[in-house]
């Protein structure tokens, strides 16, 4: 049993005992104020009041978990807390206890339910825009290169370089992907993320596919500002190698997973282009490459980890030859970053949380969020919270849900037993359900120990009600139900979070646009200050 199950139960028993003593009149009686929740909370609140009220940082990190919304962050919390033996709902991820946080709106100009381009150029760059967009206002026109011409706005990662400060990019997604890309790239599309993803009409009016505009990143900076000199991106690691190879099987990286891994057909071949930019720069690929990293001598690191998105990190030892995990690429990251006098920013981005929601499959999606918070967690013990603010966000939720009315404990994964019941709950059809479920997707698949979420494209859709009895539903490859057939779950249009700790978090509070949150980094870094 746990502690504090103990706790609550012992506390109720002293305090009963002890009524019929303490007869005296008073406004709170000590079966309540010595009460294990009561004192807690009241703990809580006074931690609150011992937080640091700077306005001034020196580093900047973002932490966008990628559709990571308040039912994800529910649920993780819950999963943790019984993977540690407790009932669960008392855990708290480590950001949860950050002393600041808002709730923010994620909507993009032209959508209620927005994407990860649109919400992340809002984080970036101060200002709401389209779906699908990266680092342009609302006046362009989705896929049609010209009209992004004028309309590129600079992002707190460009701002940080100009300043002088050094600037880092983890993902577990493919670096090109939406996300990271906001924080460096101009694109009328999200999806050009190489040459051949590209129209041939945006190639020849001048547009750049996204992994150029990555390698490439200082001289396209330089240009767009003159009279500036920047010395480019300090930390660059995630996946999506395929979009820096030339589509020729001899530049196959030693562990890819395709008979081609490179998708390229410019002939190009960006890592190299990127280690004759930076002849003292690192490329790794793999663990081994990563681990032997020395970040004592290392300033320029670009790390390309998968042909693709890297795993899942209930995958990641399924990989080929091995690839670091987001915590472990947050850890080297900063090591690199700090070397810097002037200070950093750094956005890390764990990707697949929303991949595995896409799926269906919450088992996946809750276990790369407890990645992420390891990742988090790390970053806040190993940086120095006089100067360093720490956000982390989300850039959407999922249509994913909380539900029923589950007793105390009861496993999060599993099927809805109720208060006073040692079996699960029947519906009205007579079949168990689960806590969690989507409102749309490819529904139910019980796929047992597959912990490859993306299995679930191999599979027909199998939406609506199935009889779960005798069906393992806490399994790694199960995908809970979901009511409405889609070719793959969506995005939610509610709120989702902002937590913040450090010089600069008291800003964070009420609710906010999701534009704000660059407006909260300028801010604290005094990015436009000179
Ligand atoms: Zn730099």
């Amino acid at each position: 049993m746990n502690t504090r199950w103990k706790a609550v139960s012992a506390a109720i028993a002293v305090s009963l005992s002890m009524t019929a003593v303490a007869q005296q009149i008073q406004v709170i009686p000590n079966y309540q104020k010595d009460n294990a929740w009561y004192t807690e909370a009241q703990t809580r609140l006074s931690e609150k009041e011992v937080t640091n009220n700077q306005f001034k940082a020196k580093n900047v990190i973002v932490f966008v978990g990628d559709g990571m919304g308040i039912s994800t962050l529910t649920s993780a919390r819950i999963l943790k807390g019984q993977l540690n033996g407790q009932p669960g709902e008392e855990e708290f991820l480590a950001f949860e206890r950050f002393p600041r946080t808002a709730l923010v709106k994620t909507y993009n100009v032209d959508a209620q339910t927005p994407d990860s381009a649109g919400t992340m150029t809002a984080m970036m760059s101060g200002l709401k825009t389209d779906v699908g967009v990266i680092g342009v206002n609302e006046q362009v026109q989705r896929g049609e290169c010209s009209t992004s011409k004028g309309n590129e706005v600079a992002t707190a990662l460009e701002l940080a370089e100009i300043k002088g400060l050094s600037t880092g990019i983890v993902s577990t997604a493919r670096i090109t992907h939406a996300t990271p890309a906001a924080t460096y790239a101009k694109s009328a599309d999200r999806n050009w993320e190489d040459i051949s993803d590209m129209p041939e009409s945006a190639i020849n009016q001048g547009c750049k596919d996204i992994a150029d505009q990555l390698v490439n990143f200082e001289t396209y900076l330089e240009q767009r500002y003159t009279g500036i000199d920047v010395d480019g991106i300090e930390v660059v690691l995630g996946g999506g190698r395929r979009h820096f190879l030339p589509k020729d099987e001899s530049f196959n990286s030693p562990d890819a997973g395709s008979a081609v891994e490179g998708d390229r057909t410019d002939s190009r071949d960006l890592t190299s282009e990127w280690q004759e930019r930076y002849a003292d720069g690192v490329y790794v690929y793999d663990q081994a490459g990563f681990d032997s990293l020395d970040t004592a001598s290392t300033n320029k690191l670009f790390g390309l980890f998968n042909e693709s998105h890297m795993q899942y990190e209930a995958d990641r030892d399924n990989d080929i030859a091995g690839e670091p995990s987001i915590e472990q690429m947050t850890e080297t990251a900063l090591n690199i970053l700090k070397k810097n006098n002037k200070g950093f920013f750094l956005m890390v981005e764990s990707g697949r949380i929303d991949h595995a929601h896409h799926a269906g499959n919450a088992a996946g999606a809750l276990t790369d969020t407890l990645a992420f918070e390891a990742a988090i967690k790390s970053a806040y013990e190993n940086t120095d919270p006089e100067e360093t603010l720490i956000l982390v966000t989300a850039d959407h939720g999922h249509v994913f849900t909380i539900a029923g009315y589950p007793k105390r404990g009861n496993p999060i994964l599993g099927k809805v037993v109720n208060v006073g019941s040692e079996e699960p709950a029947e519906a009205a059809d007579g079949m168990p359900y689960t806590t969690l479920g989507y409102t749309n997707g490819r529904g139910f698949m019980n796929l047992a120990t597959e912990t490859n979420s993306d299995v679930a494209y191999t599979m027909d859709i199998d939406t609506g009600r199935k009889d779960l009895t005798g069906i393992d539903t806490t399994s790694a490859g199960y995908h809970q139900e979901a009511l409405i057939p889609l070719s793959s779950e969506t995005h939610s249009g509610e709120d989702i979070t902002l937590h913040a700790t450090g010089p600069g978090s008291q800003l964070v509070q009420g609710v906010v646009e999701q534009s704000v949150v660059f407006h909260i980094i300028n801010q604290a870094l005094g990015l436009l200050d000179e």
